[in-house]
């Protein structure tokens, strides 16, 4: 999420959370997310700031909408399609490596 007095720059000067209290993207264990995936909803830059998230491998609060448990998750999904590429490549490069798999 993105604190109205930081140094937007990019993507980060349309985001819609500028302004907002940062507390509500960053809420105690087992509290509600949903006022922060509301603002979240309506931002136009919500893929950038997944993927600034994604990217940047962030730990905490909302980003794009969506909790840690969530990125954690679509980042799992890559890495299992990034593996499957990597294999298919190999496959691909060295036919018989799928008997040695
Ligand atoms: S997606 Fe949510 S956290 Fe990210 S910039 Fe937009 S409003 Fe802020």
């Amino acid at each position: 999420m993105i604190e109205e007095n930081s140094i937007a720059e990019g993507w980060q000067d349309f985001a819609n959370c500028l302004g907002v209290d940062p507390d509500l993207f960053f809420p105690e264990r087992g509290a509600s997310t949903r006022e922060a995936k509301e603002v979240c909803r309506g931002c136009v830059v919500r893929g950038d700031c997944l993927e600034y998230a994604l990217q940047n491998s962030e730990k905490f609060g909302i980003w794009g909408g969506m909790s840690e448990r969530e990125r954690r998750r679509i980042r799992r999904q890559r890495a299992l399609e990034r593996q499957a590429s990597e294999r298919e490549a190999i496959i691909q490069i060295v036919p018989d490596s799928k008997a040695i798999s």
